[in-house]
């Protein structure tokens, strides 16, 4: 495998870091998760300068210098596409780093490399639907950790969760925030219907400001179905008729049942999981425009 490095094309073993370095030592990076779609003919990467977009805003929030435009790592990453020659679904993982050695936590002036690998990849989650659970790790408050940043070293809080969820039999965690508000899952915003309407936490909620959260959002408001961003309590989601996850890796996800709470896969989840495939993989005119053509 080919993976793009600050400018050159290079062999998986060629990809190193010092032990030392600070983004593995003490999380000083910030990262992205894309898909690219192959639909038999075309391989689409999805809002590629989206995600780009928000790796540069990640890096911006912690302090860390990248030395790329987001067009610059977009072209990248086609370019690490083609290289390899793939014509599959794949998973790309854009990440800026400190690649040198330094014990010292005053990070200021380092500047970032970036390292862009992409992968074959196909569900990240059961597309049948997810058994959920309210995890007892919280989201880390934004008052402690930058969580709208896709930060490397926040991450612990998402294993932490991911691995407690699927230690107690369930297939995927739910957190509160410090309030005990409804947040995200381990690495995917959440969605819930109740009384017929979509909500969905707000940003200000402590929660990643996903892209694939957007596209839902757009693509609701285009089916008809309202979609309200607010607060929501533990109560609010044992007692919601449909439920579902939302995330690159996770794309739609049915939620069937949280903490012994069977739900169904409802008309409102199958809808929104079926407009998502269309836009993805090409079939919509009206979204070209976030679909990025590699060949
Ligand atoms: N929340 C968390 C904690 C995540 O890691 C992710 C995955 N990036 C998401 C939400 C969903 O974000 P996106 O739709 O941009 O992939």
């Amino acid at each position: 495998m080919k993976i793009w490095i600050d400018g050159k094309l290079v062999g998986e073993e060629e990809a190193r870091v010092s032990v030392l370095s600070p983004s593995l030592n003490y999380g000083f990076g910030v990262f992205e998760g894309i898909r690219a779609y192959w639909n038999g003919e075309n391989l689409y990467v999805f809002r590629l300068l989206d995600h780009m977009d928000r790796l540069l805003r990640s890096a911006r929030i912690i302090g860390l210098e990248v030395p790329y435009t987001a067009e610059e790592l977009a072209k990248a990453t086609v370019e690490v596409i083609r290289a390899n020659g793939y014509r599959e679904d794949l998973y790309i993982r854009p990440v800026a780093y400190i690649s040198k050695p330094q014990i010292s936590l005053d990070v200021r002036g380092l500047q970032a490399s970036v390292a862009i690998a992409a992968l074959p990849f196909g569900k990240y989650l059961k597309v049948e639907g997810v058994r959920a659970t309210v995890v007892s790790w919280r989201r880390v408050h934004t008052s402690m950790m930058p969580v709208m940043a896709k930060a490397t070293g926040i991450y612990l809080n998402s294993i932490m969760a991911a691995v407690e969820a699927r230690a107690r039999g369930y297939d995927e965690a739910i957190m509160l925030n410090a309030e005990g508000k409804v947040v995200e899952g381990s690495g995917e915003n959440i969605f819930v219907v109740r009384r017929g309407v979509l909500m969905t936490p707000p940003v200000e909620d402590g929660i990643l400001e996903g892209i694939t959260r957007d596209t839902v959002i757009t693509l609701a408001s285009e089916l008809g179905i309202s979609v309200l961003e607010k607060s929501i309590t533990r109560e609010e989601l044992y007692t919601a008729e449909e439920a579902f996850f939302v995330g690159t890796a996770a794309e739609i996800t049915p939620i069937i049942e949280i903490d012994g709470r069977v739900l169904p896969k409802g008309p409102i989840t199958q809808r929104i999981a079926e407009a998502y495939r269309r836009v993805v993989t090409g079939k919509e005119e009206k979204y070209a425009r976030w679909l990025t053509p590699v060949y």
